[in-house]
């Protein structure tokens, strides 16, 4: 087979950078979107659609054997259940598939034909699968958007647990990270607010419409006054019937699904409410906005004086006396803002905790089960201007990329061990340097940053110096000499600079009490319950004792809720936890050009992503090690001609007499194969020129 061909790359034995990308471009011109490189699946975007999704082939690549079919996303569905069920590997039963790339590349697609493939493996209980295979669709709907990079934005991580027991499954639980709630309030040119508010106003009776209160789509300032074409809408209406029968079908209540409906449409409303000056100091709503005002308060379900009053000034207790401070104009619009981000942010982790209420496997404690978890979670980000959120990625990007090497490591080390070789420390990047100047207490970047969002006073800036002083010297680190909080950080995939304006803020996310007090009040069930409840970290809900404490414990609010940072960092380290105890399966995926379109490859692009996602890194710790494993047989068979003989016996003693004729060091002999270094094989080939 020709080099072009090759299904697994590692097998190349002139494998460098340049290679690698021919190889991959190559494929892909014939529509080979998928590639092994050792036990890495790369799956190239082919943005068109491609006949392997199909039935027949979801059956072939069932029990099948890997060197029997080509690389597949569905082999890698196969191999995790395999091993789940102890049938493949030695290494723990419990699986986790990390599948990565950038904006677009192709993750969500590939967790949705993992998922597909999985439950076809494992058909058991149907009704289960299928409540399992509609999770997708809604927290697509309630957590993508349309961006420049991609239709179907993925805008917060998942990784979705499958849990088995021996080869049926029997539930799932899914965990979320980082949601971008600032898009319900802002989007950028050329992007969308998330898919469910275009499609509720699509696909909505005009009986229910009415009864929550919606209005003409272009009205909405959250929507940026858009909306779509007549083949969009249509095509939203049908997804949010599709949806809704997803909600049923998941196990949702009638009442819940009217509760959220009610609650975007506030939202909705909430966004048009303007603001002016008076004569005195006090702010009100603009004529306008009156009706807004009005609609907002019925959709909350909460009094319009009330409403008014937290969105026109603060509420603060000192010293057992009630502190009434008035907002200006800016502050009136952060306010009504905060309250429209946190109301889908809670209802986003709301429908998430109760997926995994509804989804909780039904067995008795005792019984031991299997997991298989998929993580899909956004790529490493490098933008014109990098805020917290970027941070955040970016050390979960760090994180992973820590995982996988420390899996490549192993794997080498353990190929040596079979073959009885004795271990030699092969080099490669660490990244653990970069991961504890975030994480690092009492000074990591985290760390500072909570002590800074603890002062009141402090600002952006005040952050950004105390970092500088403590990092400046730090190989990781860059100060920048600038007027904004600038800071730059060298990641594993390259530096990146953050703008540290906006970090204390969005770390702190603090809901002003009264705004709490406000929708802890509402009527409408669902609202209240949301603000009246800690969703604990693994996303089930934890009713407080009683109203009384909670309102006790308000006063307090700002200084007892652990930072977005914080609880990032705990729950990556959650996730670590799961992902270093179970056997890992690694997909990157690969946007081949940045205008979506079918069979045109950007060679730099490709050439970034590669990098990025850690492959280069690890051809290179192939390279540094035996990158060349050819077994006795193989090598006997190609190299004998040195030898001048030709019916050289196939076996290990030939193999020593070729090399001792050819005079090459430094290679190692294993039980079953030679290992060489890739400039061996150059070596060879050249004294075979010479005959
Ligand atoms: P984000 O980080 O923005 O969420 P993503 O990596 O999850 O991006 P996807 O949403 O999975 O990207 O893929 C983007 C688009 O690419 C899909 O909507 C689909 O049109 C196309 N696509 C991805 N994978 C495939 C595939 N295997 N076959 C055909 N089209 C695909
Ligand atoms: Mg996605």
């Amino acid at each position: 087979m020709g080099g072009l061909l090759h299904e697994d790359l590692a097998s190349l034995s002139d494998l460098d950078e340049q290679s690698l990308l021919e190889s991959l471009s190559q494929r892909f011109k014939q529509d080979r979107i998928y590639t092994y490189i050792g036990d890495i699946l790369v799956a190239i975007n082919p943005f068109k659609y491609l006949p392997f999704y199909e039935k027949e082939v979801s059956e072939r690549y069932k029990c099948h054997e890997k060197t029997k079919l080509p690389p597949h996303i569905f082999a890698v569905a196969d191999r995790a259940y395999q091993s789940m069920l102890g049938r493949l590997s030695t290494g723990p039963q419990n699986q986790c598939i990390v599948i990565s790339g950038e904006s677009g590349a192709g993750k969500t697609e590939s967790t949705k034909l993992l998922l597909r493939q999985i439950m076809e493996l494992c058909k058991a209980n149907s009704q289960l699968e299928q409540q399992i295979l509609q999770v997708n669709p809604l927290l697509e709907a309630f957590g993508n958007a349309q961006t420049v990079m991609n239709d179907n934005s993925s805008r917060f991580g998942k990784y979705i647990q499958l849990r088995f027991h021996n080869s049926s499954v029997k539930g799932a639980k899914i965990n979320e990270y980082l949601l971008e709630k600032s898009r319900v309030v802002h989007q950028d040119e050329g992007e969308r607010n998330f898919h469910i508010f275009y499609c509720m106003l699509a696909g909505i009776s005009p009986d229910d419409k009415e009864m929550y209160g919606l209005l003409d789509p272009t009205q909405y300032r959250y929507l940026n006054g858009r909306y779509g074409s007549e083949d969009t809408v249509r095509t939203w209406g049908e997804k949010y019937r599709y949806l809704c029968n997803a909600m049923d079908m998941v196990g949702f209540e009638e009442q819940e699904k009217v509760d959220m409906m009610t609650i975007l449409a506030g939202i909705l409303s909430l966004g048009n409410i303007m603001f002016e000056p008076t004569e005195t100091d006090a702010l009100k709503v603009t004529e306008k906005s009156m009706g807004w005002l009005k609609a907002t308060a019925g959709q909350f379900g909460v009094q319009e004086e009330e409403l008014l009053r937290s969105l026109i000034c603060t509420l603060s207790v000192t010293r057992g006396e009630a502190i009434r401070r008035l907002h200006n104009q800016q502050q009136a619009e952060d306010a009504r803002d905060s309250i429209a981000k946190v109301a889908y942010g809670r209802v986003f982790g709301w429908i998430v905790s109760k997926v995994n209420e509804l989804l909780a496997p039904n067995v008795d404690l005792d019984i031991e089960l299997n997991e298989i978890g998929i993580l899909d979670i956004f790529g490493f980000e490098n933008f014109a201007v990098n805020r917290f959120e970027q941070l955040c990625i970016n050390l979960a990007n760090e994180q992973l990329q820590y995982f996988f090497n420390h899996h490549i490591f192993l794997m080498e080390q353990n190929e040596y061990k079979q073959e009885g070789i004795e271990w030699e420390t092969i080099a490669f990047k660490d990244n653990k340097p970069i991961l504890d100047l975030f994480l690092t207490k009492p000074i990591g970047i985290l760390s500072l940053l909570d002590e800074q969002s603890a002062f009141p006073q402090a600002s952006d800036r005040d952050f950004v110096d105390k970092l500088n002083s403590k990092f400046k010297s730090s190989p990781h680190y860059e100060v920048v000499r600038s007027h904004s909080p600038l800071f730059t950080v060298v990641h594993y995939a390259g530096k990146v600079q953050y703008n540290g304006g906006g970090f204390l803020e969005k770390n702190r996310d603090t809901i002003p009490a009264s705004i709490r007090g406000l929708l802890i009040n509402s009527v409408t069930p669902l609202l209240s319950v949301l603000f009246s409840a800690t969703i604990s970290r693994t996303g089930t809900l934890m009713p407080r004792k009683a109203k009384l404490m909670q309102m006790a414990d308000d006063n307090f609010n700002s200084t007892r809720k652990q930072s977005v940072g914080a609880q990032f960092k705990h729950s990556l380290a959650v996730l670590m936890e799961k992902m270093f105890a179970a056997s890992p399966h690694f997909v990157r995926c690969i946007k081949p050009n940045g205008s979506k379109l079918p069979d045109l490859v950007d060679n730099k692009m490709i050439m970034d992503q590669l990098r990025y996602n850690g492959l280069l890194e690890t051809i290179r710790i192939r390279r540094d090690g035996f990158s060349w494993r050819p077994s006795f047989t193989e090598f006997a068979q190609r190299y004998n001609i040195l030898l001048m003989k030709p019916n050289l016996p196939l076996t290990k003693e030939s193999c020593m007499s070729i090399l001792n004729t050819a005079e090459i060091h430094g290679w190692k002999s294993g039980s079953s194969r030679l290992f060489f270094k890739y400039w061996h094989q150059e070596e060879l080939a050249r004294q075979l020129e010479r005959l």
